[in-house]
C-alpha cells in the first residue's frame, strides 16, 4: 500500500497537522526531521511527543516543530503512522508535504485514511460513516450520537445479527448436505424466533432515522393561518428578536422567511408564510402559494387562529391545508384578549393556547412541539441513524426478515426460506460492509475531507 499524507486541519490555525499513514510513514518522516536530542527519530518510542527540526527539500531548515510515530498495531488505519505538528502557517505546510511526496509519499484522496482503517477491519462502514458525522456535527446531540456510534455499540449488534442468520443457514445446509452425519436436527421453530427478533431490532434501528434526520438538518415547521392572527409575532416570540415584520394590516407578511431555532435538542426550521387568503395582490398571491408549498413540505405545521375574533371563512381555508399535513398543532393565539371559546376548529389533536405578544403560553407551546416530535425524551447515545444509505439497507434486510417468516409460517420448504433469509444476510452486509460494492465504498469515503 502507498503511504499517504495529508494536511489534518483547517487552514489559518497557530498549529497545522499533517498525518502520514503506510510502510514508508516514519522512514520519510526520519529524513527531514531531526530531533533535538541527536537521537535517530525512527528510534525514538511510539507514541512519544518529539521536540526537533524540520527541513525542506532543499535542506533549509523550515521549521522547529514536534514529531510523533505510531506503531501499526494500534493506529486508526491499522498501518503505520507518523504526524507532524508544526507552525500553522499555509507555506510552511505545504513544503513540508513537498518534502515528504519527494520521499516517494503520495496526497492522500478524501476520506483515504478512514478508507484504510475500513479496509484494514479497524472499523466497520456504519463506524466509519459516523466519523464523517462526527466532523459535520453542528450540535453537542449530533456529536454524542455520532460518537456513539463510531464506539461500534450498533455496529457491533448489526454484525451479531449478520452472523446468527449465517449460523442458522450454515445449520441447514449441513443438515441438508450430511445427512448421516451427527447433527442436531434443524428447528423451524428456531429459525422462525431468530427472524422475528432480528426483525424488530432491525426495525427499531430503521423507524430512529426519522428522528436522525431531524437531528441532522433539522424539522422543517410552518406556521399558517389567515392574515393577522399573529403568526409573524410568533416567529418572533420563538425566535427571541424582531425578525419578521409585524403590523395590523392584513398581508404584511407577503413571503415566506425562515428562521433555524432550538428547542432543546430540536432543531426547528422554523417558517413564516404570508397568511392564506383570497387576493388581488399579485405578490401576495405568490407568498399564498409559497406559504402552501412550505404547509407541504413541512413535517409540523402551527396552525394559528385569533382566539379573540370569530372563526371565519379564511380561517377554515388556511386551515384545511395544515389539517393534512401529518402532524399538526392548533395554536390559538391573542390570549391575552380574552378567548371566545366558540368555533374552535374541528380535527386538531394538540391544541395549545398562547398569547405571542405577552409571551404567555410559549413555553407550553414549546414543550408541545418537544412532545408531539418525539424528541422529548430522545437519547442520544449513538442508537440513532443518520444516514439514508444506513436506512435504506436496514429496510431491506427488515423485509427480507419478514417474508422469511411468512415463508415459514406458510409452510414452505426450508430452501425457500432461506433464500430470503440469503437476501437479509447481505443486506445487512452492505450496511457494515462485509459484503458492499467497491463503487459505493469509494462513493462514501470521497464524501470526507482530505487528512481524515
Ligand atoms: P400575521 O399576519 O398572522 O403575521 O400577524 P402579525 O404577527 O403581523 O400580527 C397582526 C396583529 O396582531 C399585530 O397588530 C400584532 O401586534 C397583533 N397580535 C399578534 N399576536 C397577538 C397577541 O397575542 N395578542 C394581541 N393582543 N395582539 C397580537
Ligand atoms: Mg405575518
Amino acid at each position: 500500500m502507498d503511504t499517504i499524507a495529508a494536511i489534518a486541519t483547517a487552514t489559518g490555525g497557530a498549529i497545522g497537522i499533517i498525518r502520514l499513514s503506510g510502510d514508508m510513514a516514519i522512514k520519510a518522516v526520519n529524513t527531514i526531521f531531526k530531533p533535538i536530542n541527536k537521537k535517530q527519530f525512527s528510534d525514538m518510542p511510539s507514541r512519544m511527543l518529539v521536540y526537533g527540526n524540520l527541513y525542506d527539500r532543499f535542506g533549509n531548515m523550515l521549521d522547529s516543530c514536534m514529531a510523533v510515530h505510531f506503531d501499526s498495531d494500534k493506529t486508526y488505519t491499522g498501518e503505520k503512522m507518523a504526524e507532524l505538528q508544526l507552525h500553522g502557517s499555509p507555506a510552511v505546510l505545504s513544503e513540508a508535504l513537498s518534502a515528504l511526496f519527494e520521499q516517494g509519499v503520495r496526497q492522500a484522496e478524501a476520506g483515504e485514511f478512514t478508507r484504510r482503517a475500513f479496509l484494514n477491519g479497524k472499523m466497520n462502514l456504519m463506524q466509519a460513516e459516523a466519523v464523517s458525522d462526527l466532523i459535520a456535527a453542528h450540535t453537542l446531540e449530533s456529536a454524542h450520537n455520532a460518537v456513539g456510534q463510531i464506539s461500534g455499540t450498533i455496529a457491533n449488534g448489526m454484525d451479531e445479527l449478520r452472523q446468527k442468520l449465517i449460523n442458522v443457514s450454515a445449520h441447514f445446509l449441513a443438515v441438508v448436505d450430511y445427512p448421516d452425519e451427527d447433527i442436531d436436527p434443524f428447528l423451524e421453530s428456531e429459525l422462525k424466533n431468530t427472524l422475528f427478533d432480528t426483525e424488530n431490532k432491525l426495525h427499531k434501528l430503521r423507524i430512529s432515522y426519522e428522528q436522525g434526520r431531524i437531528l441532522r438538518e433539522g424539522l422543517p415547521c410552518a406556521i399558517v393561518g389567515r392574515p393577522n392572527v399573529g403568526k409573524s409575532t410568533l416567529l418572533n416570540a420563538l425566535v427571541g428578536f424582531e425578525r419578521a415584520i409585524v403590523t395590523d394590516i392584513a398581508g404584511t407578511t407577503r413571503d415566506t422567511i425562515e428562521e433555524v431555532i432550538r428547542i432543546g435538542s430540536l432543531t426547528l426550521r422554523l417558517q413564516d408564510t404570508a397568511g392564506i387568503r383570497e387576493s388581488e395582490d399579485i405578490v401576495e398571491q405568490i407568498g399564498v402559494e409559497r406559504a402552501k408549498k412550505a404547509v407541504d413540505e413541512a413535517a409540523l405545521v402551527l396552525a394559528v387562529i385569533d382566539g379573540s375574533d370569530e372563526l371565519n371563512e379564511q380561517d377554515i381555508n388556511a386551515l384545511s391545508t395544515a389539517k393534512d399535513s401529518k402532524l399538526a398543532i392548533l395554536v390559538i393565539n391573542k390570549s391575552d384578549k380574552g378567548l371566545t371559546k366558540q368555533n374552535i376548529p374541528e380535527g386538531f389533536e394538540h391544541i395549545v393556547e398562547i398569547s405571542a405578544k405577552t409571551g404567555e403560553g410559549i413555553d407550553k407551546l414549546r414543550d408541545k412541539i418537544l412532545s408531539v416530535t418525539g424528541m422529548n425524551n430522545v437519547v442520544f447515545d449513538g442508537g440513532i441513524i443518520t444516514n439514508a444509505r444506513q436506512a435504506d439497507a436496514l429496510n431491506r434486510a427488515e423485509i427480507a426478515c419478514r417474508q422469511a417468516r411468512n415463508a415459514a409460517e406458510f409452510g414452505m420448504t426450508p430452501d425457500a426460506i432461506l433464500q430470503d433469509v440469503e437476501s437479509a444476510i447481505s443486506a445487512l452486509g452492505e450496511l457494515t460492509g462485509q459484503s458492499v460494492r467497491d463503487d459505493i465504498i469509494q462513493d462514501i469515503f470521497s464524501r470526507f475531507c482530505v487528512g481524515k
